[in-house]
């Protein structure tokens, strides 16, 4: 994923110089990933084994939930996963999807469950993820597998945090010593990427909504990691000059779709910046599909 830094010229430079951030492309690393599994699963199945299998459990018809497990599906598929693909009324009580959970963690043929959030007032979705039994959690979201994380145990690691990984590992990010500032704190994102960066011996700082003075911390980060959903927060003088710059952000604005860093001003002094979109959101899905390969693998 090597390339070129991309060279602009200025009225107040007289010689060329890079100025802005080679651009991460989450994309092609999310679609090498793919290529990678289904590669994997076909060697699987080609020495004799059983297809890995992905349940997925979805609640109700919120729309953007329907999309992601349509995508989700649609990507297994392509892997050669096979998929259970659940579907259940809004009205459903918590315990007929207790039930199902139970069925589908004693079914040898699903490798993974993931349990689509959000669910119905009357289905506890935070009690419902813990039943699922942390060898199937592909999601990486239980008690279980946050703990196997946090004291640095081999288990199943969150699909977008793990993501993030992989795009510094692919772009060569030497991390082994780096500062790492992440912000945010949350068990989906902030939490996982901290314990991840902790595991590849970056000094880490975690920060929060209480945390004082951030543009500060921000400038030292030599590996910036934005996961707080305020659309660009991180303004481009918060980025220290050379730094690498991954922005899990998702925000719908009326100006479209906006990371959590102000991309414009943060790629003339970053070293590489994941886009929003087409950064850490594409790696998502890739790293669910690999995790349902690893959890197949160690059934
Ligand atoms: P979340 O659960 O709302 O957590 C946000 C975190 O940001 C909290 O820890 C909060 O601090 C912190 N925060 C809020 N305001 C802040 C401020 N002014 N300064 C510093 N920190 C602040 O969000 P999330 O689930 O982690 O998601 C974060 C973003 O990533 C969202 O835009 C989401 O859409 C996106 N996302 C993308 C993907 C993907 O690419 N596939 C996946 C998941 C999430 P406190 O803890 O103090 O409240």
């Amino acid at each position: 994923m090597k390339g070129t830094p991309r060279v602009c010229n200025t009225p107040h430079t007289l010689a060329w110089r890079a100025l802005m951030a080679q651009i991460i492309d989450g994309k092609a690393v999310a679609q090498a990933v793919r290529e990678e599994v289904r590669d994997e699963v076909a060697a699987w199945v080609a020495a004799g084994n059983e297809p890995p299998g992905l349940a997925t459990v979805l609640v109700g018809d919120d729309p953007a939930s329907a999309i992601y497990v349509n995508g989700k599906q649609k990507a297994s598929a392509e892997a050669g996963i096979r998929g259970f693909d659940h579907r259940l009324p809004h009205d459903t009580e918590h315990r007929e999807v207790s039930k199902l959970l139970d069925e589908l963690n004693e079914d040898p043929s699903v490798s993974g469950i993931l349990l689509q959030l959000p669910t119905p007032p009357q289905v506890d979705g935070g009690a419902l993820t813990e039943r699922i039994w942390p060898s199937k959690d592909v999601d990486g979201l239980t008690p279980i597998s946050a703990g196997l994380l946090a004291k640095g145990r081999p288990g199943l690691r969150p699909a977008t945090p793990s993501g993030v990984m992989e795009l510094l590992r692919r772009y060569d990010v030497s991390l082994e010593g780096a500062e790492a500032v992440v912000l945010g704190r949350s068990d989906l994102v902030g939490r996982p990427v901290s314990a991840l960066l902790l595991a590849a011996n970056a000094t880490v700082t975690m920060c929060h909504s209480r945390t004082r003075n951030l543009a500060d911390v921000c400038r030292r980060a030599d590996v910036l990691v934005a996961a707080v959903g305020i659309p660009e927060l991180v303004l481009g003088d918060w980025v220290k000059e050379g730094a690498v710059v991954i922005d899990v952000g998702i925000n719908r604005t009326d100006d479209g779709l906006k990371g959590d860093v102000e991309f414009a001003g943060a790629s003339e002094r970053a070293r590489l910046i994941t886009p929003v979109p087409g950064g850490v959101g594409p790696m998502t899905i890739a790293m669910l599909l690999r995790n349902t390969m690893t959890a197949a693998k160690a059934a």
